[in-house]
């Protein structure tokens, strides 16, 4: 079983800490080529559709998979099955469901990017599980009563909910086959440019708090680090193409960023 040992575990934390460092100061530099900012000079490229499936299918299996090789008491545990639910509720979603139904005609993704997501996920549903279903407590039933569950909770499926609509709202923008961009309205658009990323953020960290796990912990930081800059870059790419976009519009705060 990988990172028995606590102090493997820490380790591998750390490191991921340090790049999500580096990743973050990186992005407002460089912005990671794919959607509208690809551009060429980023090696051999595969179909966005393979990438993204490619990219999120290890996380549901991964978690999946360790859950199943888990502690029997942990992962038979009624909060121990809520996580795993919970985690399948939106990857499954997001590696097998979202790729179907986003209209990105014959837009390609660098396979390294793919690679990079591939090998994020791999190791953030290694720390996620194996706190959960090895390292962590063991947690009962009455884990659902504790303030930290409740708050996290409903920070989860607010923050579900806000990246639903805000990606069903960018979905219909297009009409089959087109591949241009339009300005979005509605929803948390009014407030900020990319309410998707903002409710992925208030997502993860629900599910940071509900399980009060530093695998989660890592992962909301990981989340923040790679989303709160591009969408400052979203933000820019906006104002510089639609010279009418909303002034009151900030990239991902509303109000203050
Ligand atoms: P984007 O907002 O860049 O794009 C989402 C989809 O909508 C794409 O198909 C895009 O097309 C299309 N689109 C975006 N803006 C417009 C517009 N103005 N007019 C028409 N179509 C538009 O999101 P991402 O692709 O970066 O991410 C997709 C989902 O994955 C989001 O929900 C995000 O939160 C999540 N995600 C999570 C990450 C994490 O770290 N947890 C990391 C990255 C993504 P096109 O591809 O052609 O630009």
């Amino acid at each position: 079983m990988p990172l028995e040992d606590p102090g493997a575990y820490a380790l591998l934390l750390k490191g991921m800490l340090t790049v999500a460092l580096l990743t973050f100061v990186s992005l407002f530099f460089v912005s990671a080529a794919y959607g509208r900012h690809a551009r060429a000079g980023w090696g051999p490229t595969l179909s966005a559709r393979a990438g993204w499936i490619l990219m999120e299918a290890p996380s549901p299996v991964v978690f999946a998979l360790l859950w199943a090789l888990g502690d029997p008491a942990r992962r038979g545990s009624a909060p121990g099955l809520a996580f795993l639910g919970l985690w399948l509720l939106h990857y499954v979603y997001r590696a097998f469901i979202y790729p179907f139904r986003v209209n990105s005609g014959s837009r390609r993704m660098p396979v390294f990017i793919a690679v990079l997501g591939v090998v994020f996920n791999l190791f953030n549903a290694t720390i996620n599980a194996r706190w959960l279903y090895g390292l962590g407590p063991l947690l009962d039933a009455g884990w659902f009563r504790d303030p930290r569950f409740l708050a996290g909770i409903l920070l989860f499926f607010a923050g579900w909910y806000i990246n639903h609509q805000s990606d069903r709202i960018l979905l219909h923008l297009r009409k089959p086959g087109e591949t241009g961009y339009r300005v979005p309205q509605g929803g948390l658009y009014r407030w900020v440019s990319c309410p998707n990323y903002l409710g992925e953020l208030i997502e993860w960290g629900g599910f940071a708090l509900l399980t009060w796990s530093p695998g989660a912990l890592v992962f909301w930081l990981w989340t923040a680090a790679n989303l709160v800059p591009r969408a400052w870059t979203h933000h820019g790419w906006y104002r510089r193409q639609f010279r009418d976009y909303p002034k009151e519009r900030r990239a991902i705060v509303p109000y203050l960023f």
